[in-house]
């Protein structure tokens, strides 16, 4: 019988592969950088600067020692959320954690809302979840053992104006994530969702730029008096939070943690 430190070690992921989409920047690059530190070989996805992610692969693997592979798919595309996931299937033998992190975001009344914008942000932010999701488990199933988590929002509980596509996608995946804990419950996998409020990612950074541009504001005031508004700490949350938590459903203690939304929100959604 392991005693309550034992269970929240990480010990027991090391070896393990985890694939993480969106993994090149912001809150997914620091949960690969946590598994990988844990000695999980990572599977990273992402767009944006080929070289620049490359010399990120490596610099990984060099850092934690472990195998690190790179897939640049688009993956609002099905068929590469597949391939992606097949991919690294083949290299690594399976998926044992998958992280659901890829996502944009796009803000405008819900009548004026882009069509395209809208599509995209059902695509990326809540169908890959479902795709991957599926390509992975059944090799979890076989081997008795998973973690899927996705990275949801304080915007998957609760809404906020302008923000319709992504408070749908993840109002969405909470129900996903749900299903998905109770379908796995019996087979050793653990499927969970985690809302965060605002970090500071370049995400964040683009809304900041654009809600001044709006309000006719200093980014600084945005910061203080729109972004962080509802959140009752008025403080951002850092990725490697996020990331610990990750690691923390990863380890033994996160056994028993499933089918429910993991809130690290400052307060917000307390309201
Ligand atoms: P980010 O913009 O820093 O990173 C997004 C990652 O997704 C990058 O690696 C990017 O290359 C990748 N990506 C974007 N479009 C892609 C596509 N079509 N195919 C494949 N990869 C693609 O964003 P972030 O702030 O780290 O957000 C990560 C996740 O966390 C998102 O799902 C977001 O909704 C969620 N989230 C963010 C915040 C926040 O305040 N930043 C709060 C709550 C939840």
């Amino acid at each position: 019988m392991r005693n309550a430190a034992q269970l929240m070690l990480t010990d027991s992921i090391k070896g393990k592969t985890a694939a993480v989409t969106g993994s090149t920047s912001g809150i997914g690059l620091a949960v690969a950088e946590a598994l990988a530190s844990a000695g999980c070989n990572v599977a990273l996805s992402g767009l944006g600067d080929a070289a620049a992610n490359e010399a990120l692969r490596a610099r990984l693997e060099r850092d934690h020692g472990v195998k690190v592979t790179l897939n640049s798919g688009d993956l609002s595309k099905t068929a590469e959320v597949k391939a992606y996931i097949e991919d690294a299937t083949a290299v690594f033998g399976g998926i044992d954690i998958l992280v659901n992190n890829a996502g944009v975001q796009f803000v405008s009344p819900v009548d004026e809302f882009p069509d395209d914008k809208w599509d995209l942000i059902i695509a990326l932010n809540l169908s890959s979840a479902f795709h991957a999701i599926k390509a992975a488990l059944p090799g979890m199933k076989e081997r008795g053992w998973g973690r899927i988590v996705n990275i949801a929002s304080a915007h998957g509980l609760v809404a906020s104006p302008f923000k319709s596509a992504y408070v749908t996608a993840k109002h969405g995946i909470i129900g996903l994530t749900k299903t998905v804990a109770l379908e796995c419950a019996e087979s050793g996998i653990t499927c969970t969702a985690i809302c965060p409020a605002y970090v500071n990612t370049p995400l964040v950074a683009g809304q900041i730029r654009d809600q001044a541009k709006v309000h006719n504001m200093s980014e600084e005031q945005v910061v203080r008096e729109v972004i962080l508004a509802a959140q009752p700490n008025k403080r951002f949350v850092e990725p490697d939070e996020i990331a610990a938590t990750v690691l923390f459903l990863c380890s033994p203690a996160g056994a028993s943690i499933t089918g429910v939304p993991v809130s690290l929100d400052g307060g917000w959604t307390a309201r």
